[in-house]
């Protein structure tokens, strides 16, 4: 199924012609954004004031498209924040209101079994938050939002980026998607034709699998001879608790329970309000073609640990995302003619800390620093750009991924057995046994239900879930509700399936159709065939509860799954998360 572009008759679309547009209003592109318009001041200060020699720089148009309604709907992360980056970008940010939820005041490791908790003597070194922040990543980047709208940058939310034009290999601008088309593709009376944007440079930020950098990178080959890019998938949940009850900054993280079949882990943060984190991170790697993190997620809060901790609580809020994992090597090439890649776009995550968002930050930087040097020699070409690359490698962001860029490669390996070798990989630099370990495409290291689980499926005491009683346990569905998404009922289908046939005849019968299982939420279900055969399912894709994680991109096995931007404004609408 192909996305229907063409325009009615005599519709044309309005082109617009930018001086930096950036694809994605994320920590990363509201970074680049402020740090740009900042520096172009800085310049034309020191200029005015002869401290450099040179032509003041005339009034740049910098504009950021976000796909969701507003600046933070779509933003969901832990979200520990260390505040390198931060406090580079904004030295004086608690003046500025930066919204802080709480700073750490204490960290802790458990390794849960069954139903006992062991906590570990000693905090591994690479669990110690002391000098970070818990945020909201939602209401953090609505604050950047703000900051940039205050120095005059364009944000311009609910408009997607469907596709990169190019001028031969030369990325010159993009394309935003239609608006007010029906569920067939046709216009409907509120039709408005997506614009044409022109720009000199185009920054990558759409965050994890990016799905405009994802043919971007295809076409122009970028990720060849790199490692695989490859994801964790994370759900949470806000917990309102009794007043009282919660004394913020504390940050917990778990192992073991309830996942066995998976490589993951959870951590527990509180904030001020009387309100708990609980998240649940899981390794897209897995063999386990059941895996369902929202399931495991349920679990946890079984486990007297968490019962304890959780009595008397609500969940308020619920969200999920995948994260890059792949660091160092599956990094792509980073800058080319007329374009540059930030972020988690480009596997920017340091995924032993499980901490993106300052790395995210300073390569947004990094890449307004290199469009600053362009603007001024008016030198847009990948030459010029490539300075963004050496920028990266001679920072943190290459130093802290590097560090860790055997890690996901071992741990992959299963918890027990990768402990050694990342004990090595500590006392050496990262290094560890061997260097360069190569990373298995997520959606190829799925295995048959038989060969996870044997004949009998998912065992009782894995499936056994808490009875949803809408305060502390939900169904899937309960959970979408509270995460505000919506998507135009009559708007096309954003998740593009290229052959059902896969889903009914191989995948139902040999993996039980993982993305029923994977998807937190709800979007897929197999269902008795339409044209009423016996014995006989079609998959039906309810995409409008889709919550744009890019699971479903990234874990069918048979890759049967195109995500794609749906109508601008689509899809969640975190407030809390
Ligand atoms: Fe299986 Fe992928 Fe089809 Fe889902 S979309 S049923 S995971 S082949
Ligand atoms: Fe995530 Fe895909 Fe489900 Fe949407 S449909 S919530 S992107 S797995």
């Amino acid at each position: 199924m192909a996305i229907n572009d063409s325009l009615p008759e005599g519709v044309t679309r309005e082109q617009m012609d930018v001086d930096v547009l950036i694809v994605g209003g994320g920590a990363a592109g509201l970074s680049c954004a402020l740090h740009l318009s900042q520096q172009i001041e800085k310049h034309n200060q020191e200029i005015a004031s002869g401290q450099r020699q040179g032509t003041p720089i005339p009034e740049q148009m910098i504009v950021v498209l976000e796909k969701g309604a507003e600046i933070g709907a779509h933003s969901f992360s832990g979200a520990v924040l260390k505040p390198t980056a931060l406090q580079e970008l904004m030295p004086n940010f608690k003046e500025e209101g930066c919204p802080i939820d709480s700073e750490v005041v204490s960290d802790a490791v458990y390794y849960l079994g069954e139903s006992s908790a062991f906590k570990l003597p000693i905090t591994p070194p690479p669990f110690h938050n002391k000098g970070n922040y818990i945020v909201s990543l939602s209401k953090f980047n609505r604050w950047l939002g703000q900051k940039c709208e205050g120095r005059g940058i364009n944000i311009f939310p609910g408009f997607a980026a469907v596709e990169a034009l190019y001028e031969g290999n030369r990325i010159v601008g993009v394309r935003t998607g239609d608006k007010g088309r029906d569920k067939n593709g046709q216009p409907k009376p509120n039709f408005e034709a997506g614009l044409i944007l022109k720009s000199k440079v185009v920054i990558f930020a759409e965050g994890p699998r990016g799905s405009l950098f994802k043919q971007v990178s295809q076409k122009l080959h970028l990720r060849d001879g790199k490692n695989a890019e490859v994801f964790e998938e994370g759900v949470k949940e806000i917990i309102q608790m009794p007043a009282g009850t919660v004394k913020p900054g504390q940050v917990i993280h778990t192992m073991g329970f309830p996942l066995h079949k998976s490589i993951g882990g959870t951590f527990i943060y509180t904030i001020p309000g009387d309100k708990i984190i609980v998240g649940l991170v899981v390794y897209l790697d897995t063999k386990d073609p059941l895996l369902d993190p929202h399931r495991e997620l349920q679990r946890l809060k079984t486990h007297p640990f968490l019962q304890k901790m959780l009595a008397g609580g609500q969940v308020i809020a619920y969200g999920g995302k995948t994260l890059p994992a792949g660091g160092y090597y599956s990094m792509p090439t980073l800058a080319g003619d007329g374009w540059m890649v930030c972020g988690d776009s480009a596997s920017m995550v340091d995924v032993q800390k499980l901490k993106g968002i300052h790395l995210a930050m300073k390569s947004g930087m990094l890449s307004a620093d290199t469009a600053l040097q362009s603007i001024v020699s008016q030198d847009f070409s990948a030459t010029a750009l490539k300075a963004y690359e050496t920028k990266i490698h001679e920072s943190y962001v290459r130093s802290e991924l590097y560090r860790v860029r055997n890690f996901h490669q071992t741990l992959s390996q299963g918890l027990f057995a990768s402990l050694p070798l990342i004990a090595l990989q500590e006392i050496s630099g990262g290094r560890g046994l061997r260097d360069g370990m190569t990373t298995h495409q997520d959606a190829k290291t799925t295995e048959k239900v038989a060969e996870v689980w044997g004949s009998g499926g998912l065992s009782d005491s894995a499936n056994q879930l808490p009875k949803p009683d809408g305060k502390l346990f939900y169904d899937k569905l309960s959970s979408v509700y509270l995460t505000g998404t919506m998507h135009d009922e009559d708007s096309p289908n954003h998740l593009l399936l290229k052959d059902g046939d896969i889903c009914r005849s191989i995948c139902e019968p040999q993996y039980k159709s993982p993305c029923n299982h994977f998807c937190p939420a709800n979007v897929y279900e197999m269902v008795p065939a339409r044209n009423g055969e016996p014995e006989r399912y079609d998959l039906q894709i309810n995409y409008t509860n889709c919550i744009h994680c890019k699971t479903c991109d990234i874990k069918c096995p048979f890759e049967n799954i195109d995500w794609t931007v749906p109508e601008g404004g689509g899809g969640p609408r975190y407030q809390e998360t």
